[in-house]
């Protein structure tokens, strides 16, 4: 036997699971498919000195996050004074390129807390539908509470499950000055990973499993599968025997949603001390996006599409992206702001081939899928990963516990064994 524990993915619930075991005397092999540790938590430099998540940015929930400790450690800085500009009542809204008068506004909190009632009602009631199902999607100020679901969920309301949408815990939070993604690879530096190599097939016998890697074979006792939802749809590793009934079911009940963001870089400082903010803003013509401008005091928005639109964008290529983008701040601060982008990046989570989407996101009817989803199989193949998650699914810090979990179910069954 090679090991106790092969573990597939080191995004966070990978390297959360191998520092566990490690904590519990089994020995592992963490393997990795891409060139880098970290999966959807990946910084990049937008200018000189400036970060941009590609992925998670937000250290959501604040105070009771695992990563404040782990960055507080690392002597990483955080963002905790900046947290309070990403909660709802202090959005900054803009319908039309003009903020909302303070009637509308409070209209417009009035219609999003009469939506949440009524997601919350569904749910007590035991029913699981669609969040369009019970919310006026005609009203006026629907757009932006339509676009916050697409942006947070990934998926539109037709598609997002009431349970699943009422189950989310946490605010935004914090966010690190150096990039989460920078955060997650440092506090992960210390995890063995093997890199470039693709789990392809995954095989159980008698004495446990095996991994058959674009590299060669690994055998342990069990496996721990941290791979996105779209990755386990995609029937890139081959299960044998197939995965049962059940797990299939959970996997296709939780398909990916696609945030994808686009980066913008001023080459001065565009948006002045009293520009700063988290603005929601969206057009008759049905443009619309959330966007984070310079919160951290960088000359730097980002800018934030959900669902079909993300996809849709996503299909036209990085230039729309970037246009859309530039036009959708435009709308906010004026045309004289177009000729100070001096950098910009956009995403493609939709077709990222590590993960093919941004996050799991239950469909209506579907919420329970995401115990199914955790549940082992014949106490050889274990699941994390930020999809098995409840409350904090879709989450680093989800990915993170679920890694943990995973690693301490493997134990318990590794240890009974032996
Ligand atoms: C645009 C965007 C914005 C986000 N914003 C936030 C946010 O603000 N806050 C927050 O907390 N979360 C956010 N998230 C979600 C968060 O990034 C994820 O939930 C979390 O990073 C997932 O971690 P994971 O370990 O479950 O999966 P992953 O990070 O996907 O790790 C799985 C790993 O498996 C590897 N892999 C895949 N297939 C194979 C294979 N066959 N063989 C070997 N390796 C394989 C992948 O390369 C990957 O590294 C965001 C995500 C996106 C995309």
């Amino acid at each position: 036997m090679d090991t106790d524990v092969i573990i597939v993915g080191a995004g966070a619930a990978g390297l959360a699971a191998a520092k566990e075991l490690a904590r519990l005397g089994l020995a592992c092999t963490l393997i990795e498919g891409s060139h880098r540790i970290g999966g959807r938590a990946s910084s990049t430099e937008i200018a000189p000195g400036v970060w941009f998540d590609m992925g998670c940015a937000w250290l959501v929930g604040g105070a009771t996050n695992p990563f404040v400790t782990i960055a507080d450690d690392l002597g990483i800085r955080l963002s905790k004074d900046k947290s309070a500009v990403f909660e709802l009542p202090n959005y900054r809204f803009q319908r039309n390129r003009l903020p909302l008068t303070p009637a509308e506004r409070e209209a417009c909190l009035r219609y999003c807390d009469d939506s949440y009632a009524a997601i919350l009602a569904s749910v007590k009631a035991s029913r699981d539908v669609a969040i369009g199902d019970v919310i006026d999607v005609s009203h006026e100020f629907a757009p932006p509470f339509m676009d916050g679901v697409a942006v947070g969920w990934g998926l539109d309301v037709d598609r997002v499950s009431t349970a699943d949408f009422a189950s989310s815990e946490g605010e935004l939070g914090y966010q690190a000055y150096s990039g989460f993604g920078n955060l997650v690879a440092a506090w992960g530096a210390d995890v063995a990973v093997t890199l470039n190599t693709r789990a392809e097939k995954i095989t159980q016998t008698p004495q446990g499993v095996t991994v058959e890697t674009s590299k060669g074979t690994i055998n342990g006792r069990a496996v721990i599968l941290t791979v996105s939802t779209g990755m386990l749809a995609s029937g890139e590793i081959r299960f044998v025997p197939e995965l049962p009934d059940w797990k299939t079911m959970a996997i296709t009940g939780l398909p990916m949603g696609t945030e994808n963001k686009i980066g913008l870089h001023f080459d001065t400082d565009v948006f002045g001390s009293e520009g700063r903010g988290h603005y929601s803003t969206w057009n008759d013509d049905g443009t619309a996006a959330k966007i984070d401008v310079s919160v951290m005091g960088f000359n730097k928005a980002v800018i934030f599409v959900g669902g079909r639109s993300a996809i849709a964008l996503e299909e036209m290529g990085p230039t729309a992206m970037q246009d859309y983008a530039v036009d959708r701040v435009a709308d906010l601060f004026g045309n004289d702001i177009r000729k100070h982008v001096d950098h910009s990046i956009t995403t493609a989570w939709s077709i990222d081939p590590w993960t093919r989407g941004s996050w799991a996101c239950a469909q209506p009817g579907q919420a329970h899928q995401r115990a199914n989803l955790a549940r082992p199989v014949e106490d050889r193949l274990f699941f994390a990963g930020e999809a098995t998650a409840s409350g904090a699914q879709g989450t680093c810090h989800g990915a993170y516990e679920s890694g943990i979990r995973a690693a301490r179910e493997a134990a318990r069954h590794l240890t009974m064994v032996t």
